[in-house]
């Protein structure tokens, strides 16, 4: 089966009002150019969330991360919610720097997971391990477990669900994972769902992030379980997200 692409951007801490409104018109030229080959979609800072949503039609947005509560006392918190009624139609969980720098665990990634599905939001649930834990031959280990704990069994809409596979020593460093080594990872997951339910194993989205570019994503985006890319810092150069887009589209 052949499973719609899908590529996001994640701008993390960055952008003006201006350099949103420029990134935003590329990223939704560069969706309406993948057409229904690529699900593209851009994840801003929270407090551009509602203006990116007003200017994009093709592109979907993303929150770069939700709160597991839906009100109350969790100052600077975002809920799913309103991340919805923001325009947000999908969220990042999970979120390497969401678990290193502000220390989310397993069980706060699973509580996000289930308050994002309750809202109505689409998921890209982000899972990857450390260079110490690839060294010491725990990479499936970690990644099983993550997968495990974060994703409900059986998964609501199968196509709300994607899995950005980001190995945490490939984020930012622009040290990519070779495209056997996501490719085994990638296979890895997908027999995990295989191994559950043969219908998400065949619908589910498992995209791979880590310095992710124009230059690499044609081999990445080559490999039979690679079904797009999580995107950071080529996210901010819009004629490389566009290429990455492109390259996705044109791949399989
Ligand atoms: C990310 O932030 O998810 C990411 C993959 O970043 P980068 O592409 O910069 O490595």
């Amino acid at each position: 089966m052949t499973r719609q692409r899908v590529v996001f951007g994640n701008w993390k801490l960055n952008g003006t009002r201006a350099e949103v409104d420029a990134w935003a018109a590329c990223a939704d030229e560069a969706a309406a150019a993948a057409a229904d080959s690529v699900l593209v979609g851009v994840a801003p800072p929270a407090v551009w969330i509602e203006r990116v949503a007003a200017r994009v039609g093709a592109a979907r947005v993303a929150a770069q991360n939700i709160s597991e509560h839906a009100r109350g006392a969790h100052t600077g918190e975002l809920g799913a919610a309103m991340a919805l009624e923001a325009g947000a139609d999908w969220t990042l969980v999970g979120h390497s720097e969401r678990r290193q720098l502000y220390g989310e665990s397993d069980a706060t990634v699973a509580a996000k997971v289930s308050a994002a599905f309750r809202a109505g939001l689409g998921v890209v649930l982000c899972v990857g391990e450390t260079l110490e834990e690839r060294e010491r031959d725990a990479t499936w280990a970690v990644v099983r477990r993550q997968i495990d704990l974060a994703l409900p069994s059986p998964p609501p809409s199968l196509d709300r669900i994607a899995i950005a596979y980001e190995p945490v020593w490939a984020i930012g460093t622009g040290r990519t994972a070779t495209p056997e080594q996501a490719q085994d990872v990638h296979s890895q997951i997908r027999g995990w769902l295989r191994a559950r339910d043969m219908r998400a194993a065949a619908q589910v989205r498992v995209i791979y992030g880590g310095s992710v570019n124009a230059d690499n994503a044609t081999e990445l985006f080559a490999c039979e379980d690679v079904d797009g890319a999580l995107v950071g810092g080529a996210s901010l150069d819009p004629a490389q997200f566009a290429a990455i887009c492109a390259t996705a589209a044109a791949a399989r």
